[in-house]
């Protein structure tokens, strides 16, 4: 049977049905609402925005924009309805959200070879090639379908996560680097605050604005992942003797016991991007980005993935899947959007994407689509099956995650740009085989 099944009309969910559909395969593609909703889903129409109506950066120096024009240039049904649907917001790419949903919604239903199922679907189907794409809210009966095809160990439901910045925007004039008590010699970037400044970052968390906590986050227990906000509001000094402390630590350069000390840890194998130790939050993003800043070091840090809590499903990705978010184990399953661990609109859309064209492979008879590391699809979806991952939290696409990007041009922007152009030569070359496949 050559028919795909696709779980979920969400951003990943319609993408990759769009792939297959337009290369003549027949899907039929699961949705529960208008039926059931998710406590963040409110729209009838498919590819919703639960939260904001930006879909970040659209500029070819950053990670996500070039992404986008990855998008673009392979024709892209998400991409495509954001184009036709922007309104201005400076270097972002930002969309009318009510147009965008509408947009995809009825491209979708205009496809003659997708059927469209309403009702929350509970099982995995097994007869033919089935997409997952239920997103970060799957209800309760597909997560426990899921969790019974992987295993209990390898489906995550709460994300609690610090945020992360690139080692490069790292002031290393101020932070230096060192482990405590000079265990593990220089493990951690350490950030070290006087008294002033420790008090003035200190007053500035306890006052910055929250984001809206939804109704179903507020039952959550956050055991042993309390947001560093509500470990200051314990008191002026309770971060200094739970992660801002100071002891076993020494300024090299000075050779003063800072009065506080914030730690970064690495976060990739290749030492490009360091996440804030403790620093899980419930901050708004441009609160995180002005708050953090005051940290010593992180004054103009690059925050390529800022601190988040909220209930998010994920799967243990670079345990399971393979770099076309196949599932290794049951290769006629993929997994797409942001249930695979990739983070934000646009990396969920790429990876139905990729997906979606693999299933079409599959069906067609073709090599499955890879791509290198050197492209932005590519470094996510090398990123998420690396099986030496340990400890795997969601992640958005940033330049810390390419490989092989190499540059005499010390500009950062103009660096990224040029590495932008490069990239999108390569993934042109790789879609070119793939662009008019048809059954
Ligand atoms: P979704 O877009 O959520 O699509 C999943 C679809 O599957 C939904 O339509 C759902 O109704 C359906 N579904 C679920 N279970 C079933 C079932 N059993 N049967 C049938 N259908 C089912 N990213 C950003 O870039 N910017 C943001 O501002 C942002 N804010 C977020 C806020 C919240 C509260 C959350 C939870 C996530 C946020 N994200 C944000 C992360 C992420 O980018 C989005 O969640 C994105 O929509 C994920 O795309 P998706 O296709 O994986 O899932």
């Amino acid at each position: 049977n050559k028919t795909v099944n696709v779980i979920g009309a969400g951003l990943a969910g319609c993408e990759a049905a769009y792939q297959l559909a337009k290369r003549g395969i027949p899907v039929k593609l699961y949705e529960m609402k208008p039926q059931k909703y998710s406590p963040a889903h409110h729209s009838p129409n498919f590819a919703e925005l639960v939260c904001s109506n930006s879909l970040r950066s659209d500029q070819l120096e950053n990670a996500v924009g070039l992404l986008k024009e990855e998008l673009r240039t392979m024709d892209s049904l998400i991409l495509k309805a954001a184009d036709a649907t922007r309104v201005p917001a400076g270097g972002a790419l930002a969309v009318d959200r009510e147009g965008f949903a509408e947009y995809i919604t009825k491209a979708i239903r205009e496809m003659d070879n997708i059927e469209i199922i309403f009702g929350e679907q509970t099982g995995i189907p097994d007869d033919n090639i089935t997409i997952i794409a239920t997103g970060p809210l799957t209800s309760e009966g597909m997560f426990n379908s899921i969790r019974e095809m992987l295993g209990e160990d390898y489906l995550h439901f709460f994300d609690a996560a610090a945020p992360i910045v690139s080692y490069d925007s790292i002031n290393m004039d101020r932070a230096f680097k060192a482990a405590r008590y000079g265990r593990g010699s220089e493990d951690y970037i350490n950030c070290p605050m006087n008294r002033e400044e420790y008090e003035n970052f200190y007053n500035a968390l306890v006052s910055a604005e929250l984001a809206d906590i939804k109704e179903f986050e507020k039952n959550v227990v956050f055991e042993g992942c309390m947001p560093i906000e509500s470990m200051a509001q314990r008191g002026p000094d309770t971060m200094r003797f739970g992660p801002l402390k100071p002891v076993g630590l020494m300024d090299t350069r000075t050779n003063i016991r800072p009065y506080a000390v914030v730690q970064l840890r690495q976060d990739n194998k290749i030492g490009t991007l360091y996440n804030i130790v403790g620093f899980q939050t419930h901050l708004k993003w441009p609160e995180q980005k002005r708050v953090f800043s005051l940290i010593p070091g992180l004054e103009k840090a690059e925050f390529v993935r800022y601190g988040v809590m909220h209930r998010n499903t994920y799967i243990n990705s670079p345990k399971l899947l393979d770099n076309t978010y196949n599932l290794k184990k049951n290769n006629s399953v993929y997994f797409a959007g942001q249930i695979t661990g990739v983070e934000g609109y646009i990396e969920s859309t790429s990876s139905g994407f990729l997906a979606g064209i693999n299933a079409a492979a599959r069906i067609l008879d073709k090599e499955r689509v890879e791509f290198p590391s050197n492209t932005a699809i590519g470094a996510l979806s090398n990123y998420i099956s690396d099986p030496s991952i340990k400890n795997f939290q969601p992640m958005n696409v940033n330049f810390g995650l390419f490989s092989n990007i190499s540059s005499d041009i010390r500009d950062k922007r103009k660096r990224n740009a040029e590495n932008a152009v490069k990239s999108l030569s390569i993934l042109s070359h790789i879609y070119a085989n793939v662009k008019n496949w048809v059954e």
